[in-house]
């Protein structure tokens, strides 16, 4: 039996995971559950999976579970508090921790759980974007493993040989890294969907509405997420996520865009081999790959029918409808805080626009015009990135309020 901690499991990712979890409860048991504010979710979390643990954000949230469980029988303590979400990582009787919880706010939490030695599964790939030099110096200091939960990502992992990633996602297994096969792979494509505006005309992206931008064609998925997709940020940040995963240069890591959202991504080798991963769209499938790595379990993920699908296509992507994804490989070109400065200013970006405080091609001018002040320097600690973020943060805020400023006067 092995022991799970889900941070963020009211979200997208969290509700797949326990889906997965469902079918398996002989092989593993959740120790904690923890969300923002969802709380009603939480509380129908913790009567079906009966977690040690549940953690909440602060205590306006903590007095709502303690309304909504008044009158039942709960067997789990209440936790409140970003200190609460590292003490359920990393607690000794914890195994396996579902690192789900949107953007910068997970990165805290991911860290406790790699210093104490656990099988992390990654979906909260903001972290890897905003300290992965420190992520993985942390990692090759545990005995924790870190395995893909991004569809792209995973289905790169399952297409490599284990060898190839010894000594980086999991260091202490086998510090014998195969310096022949980093060499043997020419390339890695991750595959785009396109998201909500792919078959818009371009002169009315201006004008996407955030209701538009959240729908996506083939993955149901948090708002966040949903947005990156449609701006072609997502893809930006996923590969300097795999540049950080994968030890490879960004020469070497190709988006396409494949609207089917089939073939997930592909590893080319040198000898003239591609490997692709296929699957439905259904998240469940990265997640029970990781959950259960080296092995495999069964999903309820319905089966790939390749007879009855519609043809699969493949273009590359244009790049004025898509600006946003050359911001990733700038960031990997600027190196030290760039990746930071990004995530940090794409956060504040897709905040406002889902209050409608800005447009939806301003996602874009705002991250670009982060990029373009970058501090000097190397992170030397979680402290240097966390300041880096603020920092940025708060010049993405004043850019904003000067926009909307110069539209009233003009
Ligand atoms: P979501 O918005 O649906 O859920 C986010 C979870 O994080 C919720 O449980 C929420 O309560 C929690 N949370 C949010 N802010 C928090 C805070 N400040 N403190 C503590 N908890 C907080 O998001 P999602 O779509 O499930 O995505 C989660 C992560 O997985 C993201 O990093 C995303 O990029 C990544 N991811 C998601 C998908 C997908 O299909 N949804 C695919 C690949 C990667
Ligand atoms: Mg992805």
């Amino acid at each position: 039996m092995q022991t799970i901690t889900l941070l963020g499991s009211t979200g997208s990712i969290g509700i797949s995971t326990l889906s997965v979890l469902a079918d398996h409860h002989d092989q593993y048991k959740i120790f904690a559950l923890t969300c923002h504010h969802r709380i009603e979710k939480l509380v129908q979390q913790c009567l079906a999976y009966k977690p040690r643990y549940a953690v909440v954000s602060d205590h306006a949230a903590a007095e709502s579970f303690k309304q909504l469980t008044r009158s039942i029988q709960l067997d789990t303590e209440l936790l409140v508090g970003p200190e609460a979400l590292s003490f359920v990582a990393s607690n000794e009787a914890v195994d396996i921790v579902m690192a789900a919880i949107v953007g910068a706010a997970g990165l805290d939490s991911t860290l406790a759980a790699i210093r104490a030695g656990k099988k992390i599964l990654l979906a909260n790939k903001e972290t890897l974007v905003m300290a992965g030099d420190l992520v993985l110096t942390q990692l090759a200091h545990s005995s924790a493993q870190l395995l893909p939960v991004d569809s792209e990502h995973n289905g790169i992992f399952q297409c490599l040989p284990e060898h190839f990633l010894a000594g980086r996602l999991f260091p202490k297994k086998n510090n014998e890294a195969n310096n022949h096969t980093k060499t043997s792979v020419h390339k890695i494509v991750l595959t785009a969907s396109g998201g909500a505006t792919r078959d818009l005309p371009l002169e009315q992206l201006a004008e996407v509405s955030a209701e538009l931008a959240c729908t996506h064609p083939n993955w149901s998925m948090g708002k966040k997420i949903t947005v990156d997709s449609a701006t072609m940020m997502n893809k930006a940040l996923e590969i300097i996520e795999a540049y950080y995963l994968f030890g490879l240069p960004a020469e070497k890591l190709e988006v396409i865009l494949h609207p089917q959202s089939i073939v997930h991504s592909m590893v080319y080798y040198t000898d003239g081999s591609a490997l692709a991963q296929l699957g439905t769209p259904d998240m469940r499938t990265p997640i029970a790959s990781a959950l259960a790595w080296p092995d495999r379990i069964s999903t309820q993920v319905t089966t790939l029918d390749l007879t009855h699908l519609p043809a699969l296509s493949f273009s590359e992507l244009d790049q004025k409808r898509y600006a946003c994804l050359s911001l990733g490989y700038e960031a990997l070109r600027i190196g030290g805080f760039a990746a930071t400065v990004l995530n940090a200013a794409n956060e504040v970006a897709v905040a406002a626009f889902l209050k409608q405080q800005i447009g939806f091609t301003d996602i874009y001018h705002l991250n670009e015009a982060m990029l373009k002040k970058i501090p000097s320097g190397q992170a030397h600690s979680i402290g240097d990135i966390k300041a880096v973020d603020q920092n940025t943060r708060e010049r993405a805020q004043f850019w904003i309020e000067r926009e909307r400023l110069k539209k009233r006067i003009f």
